[in-house]
């Protein structure tokens, strides 16, 4: 049994006019200890997934089948009080835009004391003491624990954020965008940080960004998400070393960090799909070199590959692969 499993899950938002399909069917498995990252542009469905899975989707996103399972328990199935209990205690969550999520007229330790707190049976001096710890762990001055948000950086918000988040010490990290919009420099100490912190409090981390190098620095294996539906997962080394879905080569070169498949960028032309009206057959299939009938007519079953963890869902694996081939080795 892994710690997460997530199976068929399919999202939709109504909106005045249309039902807008977020995530279709996106099912992917994250093992204890396992670094895992959801990658894909964005639009592609990574916020809407770590929203459905953890039940925090807005008023107007529905789950409309799939199941969530941790530690072997539907989190579907749980009321919503339930499921905060889970949340707080096993599962960590850092939202997209968490530095600005703070509660802007709380010191930052009094709202990390009122997390610990609501599931610890704490003094406010242990907690005290558990807060100037954290904020030395994420790299923030233990005399600072009772400074407002305002006073501390965006970056120096997210570690607060990142702080709080692992106050409780969770066997499951969900970090969207940690670090998008912060500077290069606080960006790779913040990954450093919860990597680290993670590694010593021995949790899985799901990584949601669309930078696929962070991915590729940081995680194990990882799920690449377009218009709300998996194109290809398993290991980090298969899938960015050895892409074999179209959409990945492209998603690939457009990311200078991970090794180049040529010097050649296979620019992807065209634009995301409409969630409002999703195309039959693969959703990718309008943007990509290798179209046929067959791809507007039928969608492609995520397959296993030969190698060991590695699947793809598109019909013409072997003609991109053999493309990869040639783009590795001109001469053969
Ligand atoms: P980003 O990288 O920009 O954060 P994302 O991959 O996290 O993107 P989502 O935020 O999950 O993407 O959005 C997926 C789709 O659902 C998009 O088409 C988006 O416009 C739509 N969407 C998201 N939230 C809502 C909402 N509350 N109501 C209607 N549509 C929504
Ligand atoms: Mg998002």
């Amino acid at each position: 049994m892994s710690l997460l499993e997530i199976e068929d899950l399919t999202v939709t938002y109504g909106t005045d006019d249309v039902r807008v399909h977020a995530v279709n069917g996106v099912s992917f498995d994250v093992e204890k200890g396992v670094n895992y990252g959801l990658a894909g542009e964005s639009g592609s469905g990574k916020s809407t997934a770590a929203e459905a899975i953890l039940g925090l989707l807005p008023g107007n996103g529905r789950v409309d089948g799939g199941s969530v399972r941790f530690k072997g328990q539907d989190l579907l199935e749980l009321s919503a009080e339930e499921r905060r209990d889970v949340l707080w205690e096993e599962i960590a969550y850092i939202p997209q835009s968490a530095m600005d999520a703070l509660d802007p007229v709380m010191t930052c330790g009094a709202q990390i004391r009122q997390a610990i707190q609501k599931h610890r049976n704490v003094t406010d001096a242990k907690a005290r003491e558990r807060i100037r710890e954290l904020f030395d762990i994420v790299g923030l001055d233990p005399d600072r624990i009772n400074e407002y948000p305002h006073e501390f950086s965006g970056g120096m918000r997210q570690r607060v954020t990142i702080a709080m988040a692992l106050a409780l010490e969770p066997d499951l990290i969900v970090a969207d965008e940690p670090t998008t919009g912060l500077d290069v420099v606080v960006q790779d100490k913040i990954i450093d940080q919860i990597l680290d912190i993670q590694e010593r409090i021995d949790s899985s981390l799901l990584l949601i960004t669309h930078e696929i190098g962070v991915i590729a620095e940081t995680c194990d294996e990882l799920s690449i998400l377009y218009g709300g539906t998996v194109m290809e997962q398993g290991s980090v080394d298969n899938v960015l070393v050895n892409p074999t879905h179209p959409y990945t080569m492209g998603l690939k070169n457009s990311f200078p960090e991970v090794e180049q498949l040529s010097d050649d960028p296979v620019a992807i032309p065209g634009s995301p799909p409409s969630l409002g009206a999703p195309p039959t057959g693969c959703v990718f299939a309008d943007r990509c070199p290798f179209e046929t009938e067959e791809c507007t007519a039928e969608t492609p079953p995520t397959v296993d590959l030969p190698n060991r963890n590695h699947r793809s869902a598109c019909h013409h694996t072997e003609q991109a692969a053999q493309m990869r081939r040639d783009a590795a080795d001109p001469e053969t």
